[in-house]
């Protein structure tokens, strides 16, 4: 863990210091996500209103300043990026980062590399991202049927998300669907999103809808606990719980009939911050320390201020003491306001 990577972090010496990031509660800091666009060709129903008010474009870091921080957390001990959003694929020149940070995974500073897409602009960025050093993908998908995939992204095209998939999986990524569950939207289609995804050789994994942001919507008639969903799926389905971790929140569970994996990512029913491991950055250089909570650093100053990392890695160890011991999201009739007032798109899924 302690060795140097002479490229990284520019030319601070403290760029050696490779030892993991620890938090007042005991836990590594080893994962970083980036949003690095709040903006959207899409407006999913439970993530952004149809009118949004996006950060200001001047606000926004340069690609070369993001790779500079991205570069700043990799020297201290960060293992694993993943890019996100809005949606990190409408980010002009995007592949300038990628590029950038696949070097890392390619030196071996980088464990892993990836991203979080809607899959809408998949189709041509499939073979760039493979040869940058990405391996595996998120893609979000909450319907097979193209007219409900119309209603929920407000402005997708679902032809394009498949042309997506299809084109990530010729290149070579592996690919993880991911599908938000929503009360009688896609709950009786979740056997249908389980067997696409198994028979394509992905798994799936389905998530809670989280209080972030105003919607247009009232998102307790969104809710579905996993709970639930579980209990409807062990109707058809032969579940056994299994240890698989891919370092983030999601418990998995095979299944028998398909042979594949389905993870539940629950944040309202089952709260999994004891094993949190990661911090968010926006594009405009804010960091969050926990999805849930308001608290956040500010890195754009110490990154602007001088072009040695010094007061930047000091700014990030002090962002870290402020990492708090978890979320506590409800979302019920008494409680009909977001817990967090940024939406999902600002600090990325
Ligand atoms: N645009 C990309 C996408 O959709 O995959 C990346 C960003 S999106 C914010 C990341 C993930 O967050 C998506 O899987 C999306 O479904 C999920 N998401 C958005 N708003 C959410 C909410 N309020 N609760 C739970 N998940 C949400
Ligand atoms: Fe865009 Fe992703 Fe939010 Fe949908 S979930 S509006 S694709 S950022």
């Amino acid at each position: 863990m302690n060795s140097i990577v002479g490229t990284i972090g520019g030319a601070s010496p403290l760029a050696a210091d490779r030892s993991p990031m620890i938090d007042p509660f005991g836990r590594s800091v080893t994962y970083l996500r980036v949003s690095v666009t709040d903006r959207c060709d899409f407006r999913c129903t439970y993530c952004m209103a149809e009118h949004m008010t996006f950060l200001p474009k001047k606000d926004l870091l340069t690609l070369e300043e993001l790779d500079r921080l991205c570069s700043a957390f990799i020297a201290k001990g960060v293992r694993k990026i993943r890019l996100t959003g809005g949606e990190p694929l409408v980010r002009k020149n995007i592949m300038f980062l990628v590029r950038k940070l696949g070097e890392s995974v390619k030196n071996g500073a980088l464990d892993e590399l990836t991203l979080t897409t809607n899959g809408s602009q998949l189709a041509r960025h499939a073979e760039e991202l493979y040869d940058s050093g990405v391996r595996r993908i998120n893609v979000s998908l909450d319907t097979l049927d193209p007219d409900k995939f119309r209603t929920i992204t407000r402005w997708g095209d679902f032809s394009k998300v498949m042309e997506g998939i299809d084109a990530a999986q010729k290149a070579g990524l592996k690919i993880k669907l991911n599908a938000v569950a929503l009360k009688d939207f896609n709950d009786t289609e979740i056997p249908d999103l389980l067997r696409f995804a198994h028979g394509r050789g992905m798994d799936l994994t389905v998530i809670e809808t989280m209080p972030m942001g105003e919607i247009d919507e009232d998102r307790t008639d969104q809710y579905l606990p996993l709970s639930q969903l579980r209990t409807e799926l062990e109707g058809q389905f032969t579940l056994t719980d299994i240890p698989y971790q891919t370092g983030g929140p999601a418990r998995y569970v095979q299944v028998a009939e398909t042979g594949g994996r389905l993870g539940f990512i629950t944040p309202m029913t089952h709260n999994f911050c004891e094993s949190c491991n990661r911090v968010r950055l926006t594009c405009t250089g804010t960091l969050y320390m926990c999805l849930g909570q308001n608290d956040a650093a500010d890195l754009r100053t110490a990154l602007r201020a001088s072009e040695d990392d010094a007061l930047l890695h000091a700014a990030i160890d002090e962002a870290i003491t402020r990492k708090p011991k978890g979320h506590d999201f409800i979302i019920d009739r008494t409680h009909n306001r977001p817990a967090v007032g940024r939406h999902m798109s600002v600090t990325g899924g």
